[in-house]
């Protein structure tokens, strides 16, 4: 079994994670009813996810912002992790989620700097890198900085096969594709065992 940590389209053969959550883009659906819904079916799910906010889509931040912290809550107190999606929007991510105690952290589809890679693996976040990822020369170096103990892949919402993300994370980081899928499998067992 090869980790999978995100995908759209789960195949035999893959481990991912479970979540259930609102999407930023659909923030201003996050009705009282539809948190109380997402919070009876939590421990049906390994995650809360994905939730986040998204600087760069027409969404409305403030209903974002309550969108996120009401799921944030949620994945508190029953004990979920959380599958976070971050465009634009690192620093107050990275605020809000100090006020939390969350059984994990992953940034899915990981872009950023190296520099915040670090700060969100020092916190004991996970990265997860995905086909996005590898477009971006400054991702390339995070993706290098961050400890394989903090390590993840996906193919997100695209048909990329995961083999090809870990063939190509495999000659950017010098470590052979089985040592990777090993060390991701360790990491998941770690998150969902
Ligand atoms: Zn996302």
């Amino acid at each position: 079994m090869k980790v999978n940590i995100h995908t759209h389209h789960p195949k035999k053969g893959e481990s991912t994670i479970t979540s259930i959550g609102i999407h930023p883009y659909d923030a201003q659906n996050a009705t009282t009813d539809r948190i109380l819904a997402i919070e009876r079916q939590a421990l049906t799910v390994d995650a809360i996810g994905e939730i986040g906010l998204d600087y760069c889509c027409s969404t409305d931040k403030e209903a974002q912002l309550l969108a996120f912290q009401a799921q944030l809550e949620v994945a508190q107190h029953t004990y979920r992790g959380v599958v976070i999606h971050c465009v634009k929007a690192f620093e107050p991510i990275m605020k809000i989620l100090d006020k939390y105690t969350l059984k994990f952290v992953i940034f899915h589809g990981f872009i950023g700097s190296a520099i915040q890679a670090r700060r969100a693996t020092d916190k004991g976040y996970y990265l997860s890198f995905g086909e996005r990822s590898f477009r971006s020369a400054k991702t390339i170096d995070a993706m290098k900085t961050t400890p394989v103990d903090k390590l993840f892949f996906e193919t997100d919402d695209s048909h990329i096969n995961i083999d090809d993300i870990y063939a190509k994370a495999s000659t950017i980081l010098g470590i052979p594709i089985a040592l990777l899928e090993y060390i991701t499998t360790e990491n998941f067992n770690k998150i969902c065992g």
